[in-house]
């Protein structure tokens, strides 16, 4: 007898739901995003126990219709894409529909949601094979409570870290939402405290003095380049708060927080013989470039992505931050023909 099986639903749907759910933080960023997608100005968190206990996103964007509430939980059910170009032109944060149906794979999940067209809200609830649907009031928007986290999935349980630190991924994610999104008014609260609380007046020194601390907001200095069609925005800081760790460099590529190694080294290299080795620069820094010259598809959380042109991107926060920093060399090429 042959020794390949095919999988049972239930078992590869847990496989795929892994994948995108990978503990409390990878949740709360899909949820986050999704309220993003769905146009909300207003986005609470809280979590209870880490989030392994307890997480609820609250928004008021746009809602779920009734008849779109249960098919929002089936996998590959998305309202972002449609067909195959759409893939090459991504303008919102989701598009794979994995989120939700993974989250409801592992975790015990309630939707209260209301569009502004409906009267009455709309309950819905998931528990394993379990479903149940009911009116109920609520304000335009959504809110999702996510419970018992991988209840489910003894074996991923175990690989979760403590409360704490679980609690204090939660927190990152949210932290860079924040700071992608200063337009957003974002409140997290952990344990019933207020952890962070940011005003939503569309200032990105705002969002950063409430993320990043005084220190960096009182040294920030103001990046606005443009080369071509591509665009770098944001806040470096002064070379003199330069710090021991890189664990204040932020880059978001059209507002998805990513991790690039590209990035982080234009950056540096701009700030070149005006920090000492072993130091590094802080910054907030949002690339825009248009939809197909980036593929956010590589990666299952999206925070590694692929440039059509890294040249180019190294060269925008390079300029970027040199001419925001006031040192930019004059051509060495110009200066060998004179
Ligand atoms: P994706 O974000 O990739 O489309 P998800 O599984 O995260 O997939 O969500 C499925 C669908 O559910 C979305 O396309 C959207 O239509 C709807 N949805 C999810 N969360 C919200 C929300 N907070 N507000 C409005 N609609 C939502
Ligand atoms: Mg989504």
């Amino acid at each position: 007898m042959g020794k390949i099986n095919v999988l049972e639903k239930q078992v590869a749907e847990l496989i795929a739901a892994g994948e995108v759910v990978e503990r409390p933080a990878s949740i709360v960023k899909e949820l986050v995003e999704n309220s993003i997608d769905a146009g909300a100005k207003n986005i609470t968190v809280e979590i209870k126990g880490g989030g392994v206990q307890y997480i609820r996103v609250t928004d008021n964007g746009s809602g779920i219709e009734r008849e779109d509430v249960a098919n929002a939980f089936l996998r590959h059910a998305t309202s972002k894409v449609r067909v195959e170009e759409d893939l090459g032109n991504i303008r919102t944060m989701g598009f794979r529909g994995e989120a939700l149906a993974s989250i409801a794979a592992m975790c015990r999940v309630d939707l209260l949601t209301r569009t502004q067209a409906d009267v009455t809200g709309t309950l819905y609830r998931i528990d394993g094979e379990e479903t149940y649907l009911d009116d109920a009031g609520c304000p335009v928007g959504t809110t999702i409570t996510v419970r018992d986290v991988f209840y489910n999935t003894p074996a991923r349980m175990k690989f979760l870290k403590k409360d704490v630190s679980e609690g204090n991924s939660v927190a990152a994610a949210i932290e860079k939402a924040a700071l992608a999104y200063p337009q957003v008014a974002f409140k997290f609260l952990r344990d019933g405290m207020v952890k962070l609380q940011t005003p939503g007046d569309g200032k990105l020194l705002s969002a950063v003095r409430c993320v990043l601390g005084k220190e960096f907001a009182d040294n920030a200095i103001h990046v606005s380049y443009m080369e071509g069609i591509n665009r770098v925005d944001g806040l470096i800081c002064k070379p003199s708060i330069a710090r021991s760790s890189r664990s204040m460099q932020n880059f978001f590529i059209n507002c998805r927080y990513v991790r690039s190694k590209t990035c982080m080294a234009a950056l540096e290299e701009s700030y070149r013989n005006s920090i000492m080795v072993g130091r590094f620069p802080s910054c907030v820094l949002n690339v825009t470039i248009p939809p197909y010259a980036v593929d956010v598809n590589v990666h299952p959380a999206k925070i590694e992505v692929r440039f059509a042109d890294e040249r180019s991107i190294f060269n925008l926060i390079y300029y970027g931050c040199k001419t925001a920093l006031g040192t930019q060399d004059i051509q060495p090429q110009i200066k060998a023909d004179e």
